[in-house]
């Protein structure tokens, strides 16, 4: 429909369409395999494949591997596996830049022919000292005038391995007074001798990013080339190849912000510091934005959906909030999770006037506010284990937890009274004693008395010890995320292991990737590299307190 909430990528494809310009859509996401997708990709993977999705067309997943240093399998493999989690459908549809190479040298060959291009000896330097500043135009290349022979000649003796690595360039003959800079003869091939992951070493020339991208988009049908704004610049070239290859029903390059988050690593040579440097456990521990990090921590797909949807499509740069994405896994799970009970801090909690050597089985809702989704049976018994901080010896004013004398609610289960307690000889608590009112069997009592406060527990023979892991950012956000000299400014408290928190028998039985809500301490995600079968590790994804306000 014609809503006016439609942004302006969507409007500019309603208008080519309506226009006659495309009767169709189809789209593609270009990663370059050079490391993790983090979520900033993900912006570009939602909007490109929502794109296609929205308007019945396609979407093609292509690997950008133009340039052989760069590119390792393990991204390949890796960036697959990102965009099938998102729920990025590209079919069949996987392609490779490479898959091209003989086209762009085609192509090549016919700029020269027309005039276009023309093959150069200035060194890198003499390059860039010729190419001119944004005031001054640009110098002719001496080479710029041989005869098309001869640049053929070149060309070809440079596809054949008769020039050394950076002796000499196919440029395209465009305008060296032109205020684009990319558009002063700008290089399309170079010379590399390099064995190249596909095309092994068949060639020894490689096109350049702003000559091979139209190329790829022409050739695979793609209508609109979403990209990011650093590429504006660099539309004018991208129109100026694709009309001088002379593409039939050429694709349209349309660019869309960034997206950033605030306080945050997501620039992939930090990320690689911190994997090179053992800081974090690779590119996909959860404290990082890598998409693998994010679904080891323990987000979904939906919620980083909802994510991108919220932070908008638009031309104008601006930064995002990690508190709202802690806001989107908080909206999806809440309502889907199991409510469990788990002690992170554990201390005993021992009822004295419970019978001893006794289990009983409460049936507890699995999501209070989700009927549907049943109950679980969950042992209680005369011991238990409560959080350290929800007993205090002298509790200041307004504590409603457990001290001395005082009732309170153990959640789904009784009402105790705490009676006395246990310190060892350094003053530290160890035991907590209470009586329990039998007649307040479900957590509330007959007569009719309130208790001010409900802690959670779990039963200490039954209970499973796991190991936990809560995260903070891994940047100190009081210093703000890079020193002077460019380093990151590093968490030092970013993980807090905790070797054995008390679990209800259930938790121990979870595997890889599976969620629920701790109550009162999160939402949590067993771990799909530590875990092992009936030693579930797990992951905080968020607490449940939110700083972040819609
Ligand atoms: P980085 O600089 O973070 O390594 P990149 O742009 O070099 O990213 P590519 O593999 O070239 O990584 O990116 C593939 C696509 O993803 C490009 O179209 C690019 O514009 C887009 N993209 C990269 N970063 C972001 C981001 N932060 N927000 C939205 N799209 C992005
Ligand atoms: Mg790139
Ligand atoms: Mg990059």
């Amino acid at each position: 429909g014609n809503t006016p909430s439609r942004h302006f990528i969507e409007q500019a494809i309603d208008k080519d369409l309506k226009d006659g310009v495309y009767d169709h859509v189809h789209t593609r996401f270009p990663p370059e395999p050079n490391g993790f997708l983090h979520i900033g990709h993900a912006k570009s993977i939602l909007l490109n494949y929502g794109m296609a999705k929205e308007y019945g067309g396609k979407f093609n997943l292509r690997f950008d591997d133009t340039n052989p240093t760069k590119e390792k399998a393990e991204f390949m493999d890796s960036i697959i596996e990102d965009v099938k989690w998102l729920g990025a459908d590209y079919e069949d549809r996987l392609f490779h830049a490479s898959d091209y190479f003989d086209e762009m040298y085609e192509d090549a060959i016919k700029l020269i022919k027309k005039g276009k291009a023309y093959v150069s000896e200035l060194s890198a330097d003499e390059m860039r000292e010729y190419r001119g500043t944004l005031t001054e135009p640009g110098k002719e290349d001496p080479n710029r005038n041989r005869s098309v022979e001869e640049n053929l000649k070149l060309f070809e003796d440079m596809k054949n391995g008769k020039f050394e690595d950076g002796s000499v360039t196919l440029r395209a003959k465009i305008d060296m007074a032109s205020p684009n800079i990319n558009m002063r003869d700008p290089i399309i091939y170079r010379v590399a001798h390099m064995t190249h992951a596909r095309t092994g070493d068949k060639w020894c020339i490689y096109p350049m990013y702003d000559f091979a991208h139209p190329i790829e988009d022409a050739i695979e049908g793609i209508t609109h080339s979403l990209c990011t704004l650093e590429f504006e610049d660099h539309r004018p070239l991208y129109d100026w190849v694709k009309e001088e290859c002379e593409y039939k029903n050429p694709p349209r390059q349309i660019e869309f912000a960034k997206l950033y988050l605030n306080n945050v690593v997501t620039g992939k040579r930090y990320i690689k510091r911190l994997v090179e440097d053992g800081i974090v456990d690779g590119w996909d521990d959860p404290r990082l934005v890598t998409i693998a990090s994010l679904r080891r921590r323990g987000f979904t797909p939906e919620s980083i959906k909802m994510f991108v949807d919220m932070c908008g499509i638009s031309k104008a740069n601006s930064t995002a909030e990690y508190a709202m994405l802690e806001y989107c896994i908080r909206e999806d799970l809440k309502l889907k999770a199991k409510r469990m009970l788990a002690i992170l801090d554990p201390v005993k909690l021992v009822i004295d006037n419970y019978p001893e050597g006794q289990t009983e089985y409460l049936d507890i809702e699995n999501n209070k506010e989700v009927p549907e989704m049943g109950s679980r049976k969950v042992p209680f018994g005369r011991e238990l284990y409560i959080e350290r901080e929800d007993f205090m010896e002298e509790p200041p004013k307004k504590y409603f937890r457990l001290f001395p004398g005082n009732e309170v609610r153990l959640m789904n289960a009784y009402f105790v009274t705490c009676t006395s307690f246990v310190k060892d000889e350094n003053g530290k608590v160890t035991e907590i004693h209470c009586t329990y009112d039998p007649e307040t069997k479900g957590g509330d009592s007959a007569d009719g008395r309130k208790v001010k406060g409900t802690i959670h527990w779990v039963a200490a023979k039954e209970a499973v010890n796991c190991e936990v892991r809560l995260y903070e950012n891994i940047i100190d956000e009081e210093k703000g995320v890079y020193n002077e000299d460019g380093s990151l400014n590093l968490n030092p408290h970013s993980i807090t292991v905790i070797k054995d928190a008390k679990l209800e028998p259930e938790l121990g039985e979870a595997v890889a990737y599976d969620k629920f809500q701790f109550v009162r301490n999160g939402f949590f995600s067993v771990d799909s590299k530590d875990s092992k079968p009936g030693a579930p590790v797990f992951n905080r994804i968020v607490s449940l307190k939110s700083s972040f306000v819609l």
